[in-house]
């Protein structure tokens, strides 16, 4: 194992691998921008370097800085969470360059799944359900991209390979506005990723996001840790998340579980991550794959048992995993809803100081933050404060142990979305499960 591992990240996730880190006996090097000084994980670390200022770009997206911090701190290996670099197939090779141990797959795949184009080749490849779409990258010929949506039926959903965080899409409904849509779209996606690649997939109209989490080692061992329901979402980003997915028949999550474990397999994949599909009448259509951990983790471990991180901390180490498929049980059911740092109204970030802070606790309740009373939240990263994580032996045990967490829980100082999920527990559509990825946007559309 280690004896030192630094930390690229911030917030909660920081938080969530150092205590990791700390229980397998491995010293933990934070990295912070200026605007993280006073972070508590910060000053837990058994080292902290400055980065840079509070701007991602100089700090947790300045790979030279990062690296630096690991030369003098001599980690032996960097772990990236999830966001930032974490899927930044160049940091992979720089940090492996410079003689770190990348926490995460190797960098050509990252590279392979962080294309859409390419992940999706790969996915039909190995025998992966994928939603109908182009043969690869859309032609430039216009009467070819006709013909393409004919086939596949409006509407059509135009997608740029290089695309990620709910960007860099277009949903298409008519024949006649298909060609402007995807100079459109060519633009903007040259513009936001410096790729104008795009691709075009039939669009789906009410379906859930259903999502796979695996786990592989470097001798080709790998399994599938169950499934999450993360359909509840307003402008594509998760807002409550579960495990595992209610009613979806077992056979078939067996099925496509095996899909993603032989993928993993074929493509050498190593560490943690995440196969995203869209599902509607009883079918799964990839979408993406994600190379690492996922802040919806926690849910998977509540269900399973397991330490998502120590595992993938054992992995990078060259370890092999030493859990088979037939041992993993599931228990009970989980819930995850992201407190965020937001006007409840227009979603607007609220950043400042929060003067009360009162964590809920009792049975089944997990609350994974890095945040306490007087902290200030910046106004430069994103607005997740806290995870709340309930786990009951079943659905319903579930949402009553959250419903009362949330009562309980008090945030004073700044705007939060509690109020959204005490309302959503209250949802009779939620609590029935099974809702679609368009369900929440309706019900704030419709002022519920
Ligand atoms: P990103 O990497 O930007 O998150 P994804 O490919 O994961 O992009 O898609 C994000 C979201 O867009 C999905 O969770 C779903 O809500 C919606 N979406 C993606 N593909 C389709 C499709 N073919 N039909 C309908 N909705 C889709």
């Amino acid at each position: 194992m280690f004896n030192k591992v630094l930390i690229a990240n911030r917030g909660e996730i920081a938080l969530r691998v150092q205590r990791a880190c700390r229980e397998l006996g491995i010293k933990t090097v934070a990295v912070f921008s200026e605007a993280d000084a006073d972070a508590k994980y910060v000053r837990l670390a058994d080292e902290a370097v400055c980065i840079g200022p509070a701007n991602s770009t100089d700090s947790y997206l300045n790979i030279p800085a990062i690296i630096s911090a690991a030369e003098v701190t001599n980690a032996e290996a960097i772990h990236p969470g999830y966001g930032f670099l974490s899927e930044n197939a160049d940091f992979a090779e720089r940090a492996e360059e410079s003689g770190y141990v990348f926490i995460g797959p190797k960098p050509e795949t990252i590279r392979l799944m962080g294309d859409k184009v390419s992940a999706k080749k790969e996915m039909i490849d190995a025998k992966v359900p994928v939603v109908r779409g182009s043969e690869g990258v859309l032609p430039d010929n216009q009467k070819n991209i006709l013909s393409i949506a004919d086939q596949l039926g409006y509407p059509v959903l135009l997608k740029a390979a290089g695309g990620g965080g709910g960007r860099g899409m277009r949903v298409v409904t008519r024949e006649k506005d298909l060609i402007s849509a995807v100079s459109l779209t060519r633009q903007e996606a040259q513009g936001a990723f410096g790729n104008g690649n795009l691709y075009m997939e039939k669009y789906l109209g009410n379906p859930r996001h259903i999502e796979v989490q695996v786990m592989a080692d470097s001798d080709n061992n790998a399994v599938f840790l169950g499934d999450r329901d993360c359909s509840m979402q307003r402008r594509h980003q998760k807002v409550l998340e579960e495990a595992m997915a209610p009613l979806i028949p077992a056979p078939l999550k067996a099925m496509i579980g095996e899909k993603c474990v032989a993928a993993c397999k074929r493509m050498g994949y190593v560490g943690a991550g995440t196969f995203e599909f869209l599902y509607e009448n009883e079918q799964f259509y990839f979408i993406e794959m994600n190379t690492r951990l996922q802040v919806e983790h926690p849910v998977t471990e509540m269900i399973t048992g397991g330490d998502l991180v120590k595992y993938q901390l054992k992995v990078a180490a060259g370890e092999i995993l030493g859990i088979n498929q037939k041992d993993i049980k599931y228990r009970g059911h989980a819930l995850e809803c992201r407190i965020n740092a937001e006007n409840p109204r227009s979603f607007r970030p609220s950043p400042g100081q929060i003067t009360e802070w009162h964590v809920p606790g009792g049975p089944g309740i997990r609350v994974d933050s890095h945040v306490y009373s007087s902290c200030v939240i910046p106004p430069y990263y994103d607005s997740m404060i806290a995870k709340v994580i309930s786990h009951g032996s079943d659905r319903g045990e579930a949402i009553s142990r959250m419903k009362v967490a949330l009562s309980e829980m008090i945030v004073e100082g700044i705007e939060t979305n509690l109020d959204l999920h005490r309302s959503l527990l209250e949802d009779d559509a939620f609590v029935a499960g099974g809702t679609n990825i368009h369900y929440l946007e309706k019900k704030l559309a419709a002022g519920q």
